[in-house]
């Protein structure tokens, strides 16, 4: 079966620097992928590669089959692709209605509006005529979640949502996440809360140094073979980076 979304053998860096090295994986209808890893790991990098926000060095990213490496973000985005940025973005002296009506802008037709984004993020319901500078962090990310959803997109980035949010907002938003996903979309997560991944990820991947060193499902791996490739214990850098042999035989999957 084609994937929803596929990357294949990304690198990717900025000048010399190499962020991405040689990744791979794949997202269906309806699945959570969730990428996991410390800070500088180069999740972000290829979640805007993913986007069509930043050109890989090599590899090819696929949506349905069809190559859209060369494919820019907003036209990516009109095809149903859609990037939650780090740090959410809002336009601040617009109310949040007319933030969410910006994310309309390359519409393609799907179920969500305005009705039904309220519904599925139900803390934007009393808010839709505040201004969006007078939001709370949380209430911030559900407007550029919703946002994001305005546009039918078919796959979701999301990067680091739950940043700087109190424990229950990010209840919240994960339920609601839940409730998104129920529709057909495919998701592509950067978390940081290892525990919180694990309960909503259908996959996850692990990076470190631009490598994916451990991917599987959270039932097939263990907390502490995530941990280990979160951290890189018991990696041996024998090829010169984590994503060599040595390091995949590290671990028992
Ligand atoms: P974080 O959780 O801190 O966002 P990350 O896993 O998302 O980390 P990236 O932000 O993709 O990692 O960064 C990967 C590498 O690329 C890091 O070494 C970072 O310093 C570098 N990098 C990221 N953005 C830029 C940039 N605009 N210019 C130069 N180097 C960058």
């Amino acid at each position: 079966m084609t994937a929803l979304l596929a990357a294949e053998s990304i690198s990717a860096g900025y000048g010399d620097s190499r962020a991405v090295v040689d990744v791979s994986f794949a997202v269906d209808a309806g699945e959570v992928l969730a990428l996991v890893g410390a800070n500088g790991a180069g999740k972000s990098t290829l979640l805007r590669v993913l986007a069509g926000a930043h050109r890989p060095t090599a590899g090819r990213v696929s949506l349905r089959g069809e190559d859209v490496t060369r494919v820019r973000d907003f036209e990516r985005n009109r095809m149903g692709v859609c990037l939650v940025p780090e740090g959410r973005r809002l336009f601040a002296s617009l109310t949040v209605r007319e933030n969410l009506e910006v994310g309309a802008g390359s519409r393609r037709d799907g179920r969500w509006g305005i009705d039904t984004v309220v519904d599925a993020l139900p803390m934007l319901g009393d808010l839709l005529d505040r201004n969006a500078s007078q939001l709370s962090g949380g209430q911030q990310q559900a407007v550029a979640i919703g946002r994001a959803l305005m546009s039918n997109p078919e796959v979701l980035l999301l990067d680091e949502v739950s940043l700087g949010l109190a424990p229950i907002v990010i209840d919240e938003l994960y339920e609601s996440l839940a409730a998104v996903r129920g529709g057909g979309l495919g998701i592509v997560l950067v978390e940081q809360d290892l525990e919180r991944t694990v309960a909503v990820a259908d996959r996850i991947v692990c990076m470190l140094e631009g490598h994916a060193v451990l991917e599987g499902t959270p039932a097939t791996l263990t907390h502490e073979q995530i941990t280990d490739a979160y951290f890189g214990h018991h990696l041996a850098f024998s090829d010169g980076g984590p994503g060599g042999a040595s390091a995949k035989g590290a671990s028992s999957w």
